[in-house]
């Protein structure tokens, strides 16, 4: 069996005349956390969404061994390729119980919904202390836990998270850091797109730099952390 959780192969997106993606290539390894960093328009998101089926591309994008061509974004889903995006996308007036609950909505074995609602509440405190309240009312950083949890309960085999810090107070990123960490630890690959260089480069392994719809540059983070274009554009400004 391959460790190729993700592979993504010459990914070109256009929106009308505009190359939003031009020639991405990137693959991620079982287990790996993958950070993408960029600055705003560069194209991340525009990636996710064409990993996760809601636009078009020219490209191949192989996830788990299977080519993702001819698969729609729901059997994505069922595939365990779960999407957290920047919106988060939470439903206002539901609980955050009920927001929970949504995010198993198609499994079937209640006894893993209940293990995985329970690991939830264990790793965010916060959304266990506030059950019943209604998403809306949350601050930034909890929905953006909330968000977090939902796609846990979607039994991911690799999360992509878009952007997970963007407006967050430190010890609130300090919070999320602490959960993906953890999540990290229990082998869930991840794929991580950030404005927020610093904190990418503190969990990603291996990262992607993209700027204007192509990637500069690819390597661990030691390399990141040792280029000197990375560390004067991308670090230290968050
Ligand atoms: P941010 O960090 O601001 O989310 P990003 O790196 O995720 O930026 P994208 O959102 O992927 O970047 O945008 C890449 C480019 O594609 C930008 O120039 C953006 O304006 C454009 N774009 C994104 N979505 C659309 C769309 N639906 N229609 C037309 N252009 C789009």
């Amino acid at each position: 069996m391959s460790d190729t959780m993700l592979d993504i192969q010459d990914l070109n997106v256009y929106y009308g005349k505009s190359h939003a993606l031009r020639g991405v290539s990137l693959s991620v390894e079982k287990g790996e956390i993958y950070g993408v960093i960029g600055p705003n328009g560069a194209g991340k998101t525009t990636m996710l969404n064409a990993v996760a089926g809601f636009v078009d591309y020219e490209g191949s994008i192989t996830y788990d061994g299977t080519d993702l061509a001819t698969v729609g974004p729901q059997q994505r889903v069922h595939e365990g390729l779960i999407y957290c995006t920047e919106d988060r996308d939470l439903f206002p007036f539901f609980s955050v119980h009920d927001n929970l609950l949504m995010g198993a909505q198609f499994r079937d074995d209640r006894d893993a919904v209940q293990a995985d609602l329970d690991m939830v509440y264990e790793l965010f405190p916060r959304l266990d202390e506030r059950r019943e309240q209604e998403a809306e009312t949350m601050s930034g950083g909890e929905q953006q836990m909330l968000a977090i949890g939902r796609a846990l309960m979607s039994d991911p085999e690799m999360l992509m998270l878009d952007e997970p810090t963007i407006g967050l107070a430190p010890v609130i990123i300090q919070d999320i850091s602490e959960a993906i960490e953890r999540l990290q630890d229990e082998g869930l690959t991840i794929l991580l797109a950030e404005q927020n260089s610093t904190f990418a480069l503190r969990h990603a392994e291996r990262l992607s730099l993209i700027e204007t719809g192509e990637i500069e540059l690819e390597g661990t983070s030691e390399e990141f952390h040792d280029n000197e274009y990375v560390r004067e554009a991308y670090v230290g400004v968050h």
